[in-house]
């Protein structure tokens, strides 16, 4: 930084003396060391924009804004780039790139800005190659990469010179064989129409063991629940909600084709079958559908009310519906979204989901199957949680990462983790 503007003065001298002329120098089409982006800017009162056409003319690319999930992008046959801005000093939206800190008393300003840039590149042509040299942080290989890079842009004399540099310092590789180690089931969607096959068992059962409470039977769960339940116990303790019981945890699937068909049995004697299957399948999973069947969720209760609607009123279960949430946890059958996810209301069933995801759902009132919509809905989705982490989290297609691969090239304090989500894709999900 300091270099640059010392570099700048000789410049401005080196013009004064009428030796070189300083538009020639920097911006000129003539001068061949300057690989980055030459744009037009535009002065506001206390801004310099860039606008998304200057962008476009200078990448030969088409891009557009997208506010859901605050990204410029572009898509064609055979590409797609986007462009997030990860500074808050200065902002991305529909004019384009707006650069706030000018110093009107100096000839020309700088900027340093942060982008978090992901391109899909089938193959490369020749006019895609001069493009990606321009950004000179990506590569000339096909495959998806998501980078975290610096512009380096000087805006003088409403023209507007951009250098890109990757300041990622981990690169990670995912690819099919590594997937299959990295990958959990926060996310995974599990409902009538996402179904686990019946062989599906989880990979880390542990027993369950609270370290409050109590348990009414054996019982197993994914560990990683059990780790989180047990931080949510504790806290509830100290919150003077004492005694919860867990009465429900991983379910294979013949526990489940059982539990349904007792359901079934039972009401057979007020209905005939068809009706009696309908009616079963809102108060228990059909099997394959059951969340249970994952290792991610668990029933919880008192030792006075079991698994019934008036849980909802006692102090548990209205401390699981307001601070689950913070352990990783949602109280995944919300009486409000009966029509959604067709199943009764159940205060009791607590489905593990990670921090941020659960915050994210109770905040804004989505229940999974909501959240799961707007993630496929949007490129990329972010948010800021109430402790200040900041999240990205994105649906990629199955089909995309497995032909190509995705190639991360992170600093060192960012964490990321991919997730199943249904049939067709899983998430990314990039927390720093
Ligand atoms: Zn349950």
């Amino acid at each position: 930084m300091r270099k640059l503007r010392i570099f700048f003065i000789l410049v401005c001298i080196i013009m004064t003396l009428g030796i070189i002329s300083w538009g020639e120098y920097v911006g000129g089409d003539e001068d061949p060391g300057f690989n980055g982006l030459t744009v037009s800017a535009q002065y506001e009162e206390d801004c310099v924009i860039i606008p998304v056409s200057e962008l476009s003319r200078a990448m030969d690319m088409n891009f557009s804004f997208n506010e859901d999930s605050g990204i410029l992008y572009t898509e064609k046959d055979g590409y797609s780039l986007y462009f997030k801005l990860m500074d808050e000093e200065h902002e991305l939206d529909e004019r384009g790139l707006v650069l706030y800190g000018r110093e009107e008393d100096k000839p020309f300003d700088s900027y340093k800005v942060k982008l978090l840039m992901q391109y899909a590149v089938d193959s490369y042509d020749s006019n895609l190659s001069e493009v990606f040299d321009k950004l000179s942080v990506g590569s000339d290989a096909a495959g998806k990469a998501i980078k975290l890079i610096e512009a380096s842009i000087t805006v003088e004399d409403s023209k507007g010179y951009i250098s890109f540099e990757k300041i990622g310092t981990s690169t990670s590789e995912i690819n099919n064989d590594s997937l299959k180690e990295i990958l959990n089931n926060h996310l995974l969607l599990v409902n009538r129409d996402n179904t686990l096959s019946n062989d599906y068992v989880p990979q880390n059962l542990t027993k369950v063991a609270p370290s409050k409470g109590g348990v009414s039977v054996n019982m197993k769960v994914e560990k990683e629940v059990m780790d989180n339940l047990n931080i949510l116990l504790e806290e509830a303790y100290s919150d003077g909600i004492k005694d919860y019981l867990i009465t429900s945890a991983y379910r294979d699937y013949n526990k489940q084709k059982n539990l349904f068909s007792n359901k079934v049995n039972s009401l057979l004697k007020n209905m005939g079958r068809d009706a009696a299957e309908k009616e079963a399948a809102t108060i228990v999973a059909v099997p394959g559908t059951s969340e249970h069947q994952t290792g991610m969720a668990v029933d919880i209760c008192n030792f006075t009310t079991s698994l019934e609607r008036a849980f909802a009123d006692t102090p548990h279960g209205k401390w699981l519906e307001k601070n689950s949430w913070k352990y990783g946890f949602i109280v995944r059958y919300q009486k409000d979204k009966m029509d959604i996810t067709k199943i009764i209301y159940e205060p009791w069933h607590l489905r593990y989901v990670g921090v941020g995801h659960s915050e994210y759902m109770k905040m804004n009132n989505l229940c999974m199957e909501e959240y799961i919509e707007y993630l496929k809905g949007n490129r990329m989705i972010s948010f800021e949680t109430q402790d200040g982490s900041k999240y990205i989290v994105e649906y990629i297609e199955k089909s995309e990462l497995e032909d190509t691969g995705l190639m991360l090239d992170l600093p060192e304090n960012y964490q990321w983790m991919v997730s199943n989500v249904d049939k067709d894709g899983y998430a990314l999900t990039i927390t720093y």
